[in-house]
This record gives structure tokens, C-alpha cells and sequence, in this order.
């Protein structure tokens, strides 16, 4: 174990005991009745993350796992991450100090943001975090000035026409500037050591991977004709967090391995990573809500028609909306739905009922269009598939972390990761009963001071 997680970290639960029943417990505790509570909090099991590392291992055994911070920065997370051996992405200075602070070394982080505050350029520089991005001129000039030792990589565009959060919007040099660029790294005796790109979360294409890893070959090929000494790729974010995606992170994996067995062949030379956040921590989230308020609307008078045979609407008030945990609702598209603590009886009438966050703004809609039983002021609703960007992105876990996260794994879970075990997956084309869970490598190692990328050695 490197001592990132200690027990006292998470509660210890036994084989078969779920996360519904931790919440089960902490929500009986809890009642606004009793405590007058009402502030949300999440339940997190730490073993849906260790599961979700041995998948990545897995599928996508020649890729380097990086974990971006902006998704979820909470102490668990980072702290299991870390004991896992991941290396770290972050965005901003904020993002640096809050791996720091667990132990997280210099060697693995990177500064991947292509447009970043001086004052944070010279903080990396500071703390010996080399590896940095860049998309334009002026980036490239004001790394030169402030931190002439980094190793940069380009960050180019792709074609995330499709994805429900698009990236390329922001971020990310067109295939035709990229020659430009490198020559202005090469004037300024900048090293440019490889190329990055995002293909946007929620991509409904796995093409979307292949094509910019081809794209990225020919970056590689501009570059090491210009004398850059190119050995990183770096296939960014976008990986599924829940079961239920469009496409499975399996079928990604496998068209990503083709890819990179055209145009980057085991022995190239070239360190492969990408930039994780929903993957990891999606699933392995799960949250309490409470009812604080609650309102019958009669449908004549929101002028609406009597649907399914109900005659009103019931507007159910949440201490949580859109503009706090629930803001997968404006960026992802995402209509969340509650999983009910009591199941209803199937006599149980069902209402229209909606529900809304606690911000005094017709937009703070968190829910639309549901069915549910008459439910009460003091009631806790439960949403699972929770834990990505629902904290407050790009700064260490905010202020306004009333939200209290309560961290579980099971002690076989445990065990496993402190011999750096992984029991068998469940699934049954898993043949090995133990695998190796931890990454083990560094980045000064690997990607700073790694072999160089020869074109000829590809295809
Ligand atoms: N890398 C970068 C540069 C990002 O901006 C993001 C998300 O915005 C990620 C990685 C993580 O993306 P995802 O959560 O889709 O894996």
C-alpha cells in the first residue's frame, strides 16, 4: 500500500451489504422529523471505483490512466485513485494543490488546460509539474517565459459534432495549424513532446477515437520531422460512467485498441494515457435528497388537460437543483429519477409530479413529467449514478460542501487492495481469479524522459 487511504478513511462493510442500505441507515438517522435536517448527502462506494480500474486495465491494458480532477475532487476519490496508482489531471491551480495535499508527487500530475493563468503556469513551474498543454501562440509564449523547462503537448481538435458535452468548442488546434505551432516551439526551443485531444463526454461514437488517433500520427510525424522528440499521446476523457450508455466503454476500448495497433504499435516508443473522469467515479455515487416543500397544483389551473386520469400535479421542493448536485440537468441533457426508499403498493395511485431545487428561478427544474406516489415534506428521494461533476467543478471540494459523503468499500474489497489484488469480475469471460491493480509507473520515468517516437518503427 503507498498510504494514500487508510481504514479510517471509509466504513468497512461485509459482502452483500449495498449501498442502499448504507443509505437505508443514514437516512433513518437522519429524519427531518427528528434532526430537522435537511441538507443532501451522498453515499460512495470506493469499490465501484477499484472495479471500474480493473475494467480499465483490463480493455485497455496499453493506456495509462489519468484521473481529471475537474470531475469529482473529493478526498475518497482522490485518495483511492492515488492508492491505485493513477497519475492526475488538472486544470488549474486549485485542482494541483488539492492532489498535492494527499502526497500526489510532481511526476504525476499534469497541467492539462491549453489556456492557463500565468500566475498558475509559474505555480506549476514552482512545484516541478512539467508536463503542460497548449493549443495556440500565445499559450506556447507565455510557457516559454514562465516556465521554460515544461514539456508540452498539443492539443488538437476533434470532431465532437455528436457528443452531449462538446469540448472542441474550446479547446483544440485544427490538424492545419498544428505545423505552424510546432515551428514556433522549435524557434523557441520549447519541447513539444506529444499530442492530446477530447472527443466531448457523452460520445455516441467510438469512430470518433480512431479518427483522432490517426489525426494525432500525423501530428506526431510534423513533429519529429521538426526535430521535437514525440513519445506521448494522450486520448483525453469521454469514457461512459454508467452501464446504461449509448456505447459501451468496452466497445470504445476495442476500437481504440485497433487504432492504436495501426497507427501507434506496441514498441513505437510512444506512452499512452488518457484523461478519465466520469468513467471512474459515475456509478459509484449515490445521493439523498430531501423533500422541503410541496405544492398541489390542479391541472385546469396550470392550464393543462387531466392526464391519465389524474386531476392535479404535486411540485415536490428539494434543498438540492440545478445549480448544485443536479446540474447534469443543464450540461448533460440528463432527466434525473428517483429511486424511492418505500416501493409503492400496485393499488398506490401515481401523480404528475415534478421537482424543483431551492433557487428562486423558474429554471431551477430538476424533474419533469414523472410518476410517482404521494410523497411527503421530509421524505428523502435517492439518485444513483451521482458522482461526476455534481460537486462543483475546478476547485478543491467547495464551501458549499454541506453535502457530507459517506465512503464505503467492503473489507474483501480492502483486502484485495492491499496486497494490490483484484478479486475476479463477476463477468464470466474474466479467466484470471487475481490481477494486478496497481499502474505502477511515474511520469518522470515515462513521459518526460521517455523513448522517442521513430515514424519508421509505425504501420
Ligand atoms: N480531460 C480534459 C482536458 C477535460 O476537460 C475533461 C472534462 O471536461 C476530462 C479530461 C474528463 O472528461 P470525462 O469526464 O468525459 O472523462
Amino acid at each position: 500500500m503507498a498510504g494514500y487511504l487508510s481504514e479510517s478513511d471509509f466504513v468497512m462493510v461485509e459482502e452483500g451489504f449495498s449501498t442502499q442500505d448504507l443509505l437505508e441507515e443514514l437516512t433513518l438517522g437522519a429524519s427531518q422529523a427528528t434532526t430537522g435536517q435537511v441538507a443532501a448527502f451522498f453515499v460512495a462506494d470506493l469499490g465501484a471505483v477499484v472495479r471500474k480500474h480493473f475494467c480499465f486495465l483490463k480493455y485497455l491494458p496499453r493506456v495509462r490512466p489519468f484521473y481529471a480532477v475537474k470531475c469529482n475532487s473529493s478526498p475518497g476519490v482522490l485518495k483511492v485513485l492515488a492508492e491505485l496508482g493513477l497519475g492526475f489531471s488538472c486544470a488549474n491551480k486549485a485542482e494541483m494543490e488539492v492532489v498535492q495535499h494527499i502526497g500526489v508527487p510532481a511526476s504525476k500530475i499534469i497541467y492539462a488546460n491549453p489556456c492557463k493563468q500565468i500566475a498558475q503556469i509559474k505555480y506549476a513551474a514552482k512545484q516541478g509539474i512539467r508536463l503542460l498543454s497548449f493549443d495556440n501562440e500565445m499559450e506556447l509564449a507565455k510557457v516559454v517565459r514562465s516556465h521554460p523547462s515544461a514539456k508540452m503537448v498539443l492539443c488538437i481538435a476533434t470532431d465532437d459534432s455528436h457528443s452531449l458535452s462538446r469540448l472542441s468548442l474550446k479547446f483544440g488546434v485544427p490538424l492545419k495549424s498544428c505545423r505552424h505551432l510546432l515551428e514556433n516551439a522549435k524557434k523557441s526551443h520549447m519541447e513539444v513532446v506529444g499530442v492530446s485531444f477530447h472527443v466531448g463526454s457523452g460520445c455516441p461514437d467510438p469512430q470518433a477515437y480512431a479518427q483522432s488517433i490517426a489525426d494525432a500520427r500525423l501530428v506526431f510525424e510534423m513533429g519529429t520531422e521538426l526535430g521535437h522528440r514525440m513519445h506521448v499521446l494522450d486520448l483525453g476523457g469521454g469514457f461512459p460512467g454508467t452501464e446504461g450508455a449509448k456505447v459501451r466503454f468496452e466497445e470504445i476500448a476495442s476500437v481504440i485498441n485497433s487504432a492504436l495497433d495501426l497507427y501507434f504499435p506496441e514498441g513505437c516508443g510512444v506512452d499512452i494515457l488518457a484523461e478519465l473522469g466520469r468513467y471512474y467515479v459515475t456509478s459509484a455515487f449515490t445521493v439523498a435528497v430531501s423533500i422541503t416543500a410541496k405544492k398541489e397544483v390542479l391541472l385546469d389551473q396550470a392550464g393543462r388537460e387531466e392526464e391519465n386520469g389524474s386531476t392535479k400535479t404535486i411540485m415536490y421542493h428539494l434543498d438540492e437543483g440545478v445549480y448544485g448536485i443536479f446540474n447534469s440537468v443543464l450540461f448533460d441533457n440528463i432527466c434525473p429519477t428517483p429511486i424511492l426508499q418505500k416501493k409503492p403498493c400496485t393499488e398506490q395511485p401515481l401523480y404528475s409530479s415534478s421537482l424543483w431545487g431551492p433557487v428562486v428561478d423558474g429554471c431551477d427544474c430538476v424533474a419533469e413529467g414523472l410518476w410517482l406516489p404521494q410523497l411527503h415534506v421530509g421524505d428523502w428521494l435517492v439518485f444513483d449514478n451521482m458522482g461526476a461533476y455534481t460537486m462543483g467543478t475546478g476547485s478543491p471540494p467547495r464551501e458549499t460542501q454541506a453535502c457530507r459523503i459517506t465512503y464505503a468499500m467492503s473489507r474483501v474489497t480492502w483486502e484485495a487492495l492491499q496486497g494490490q489484488l483484484m478479486p475476479a469480475e463477476r463477468d464470466e469471460d474474466t479467466e484470471d481469479v487475481c490481477k494486478p491493480l496497481s499502474c505502477g509507473w511515474e511520469i518522470t520515468d515515462t513521459l518526460c524522459m521517455g523513448p522517442v517516437f521513430t515514424p519508421a518503427s509505425i504501420m
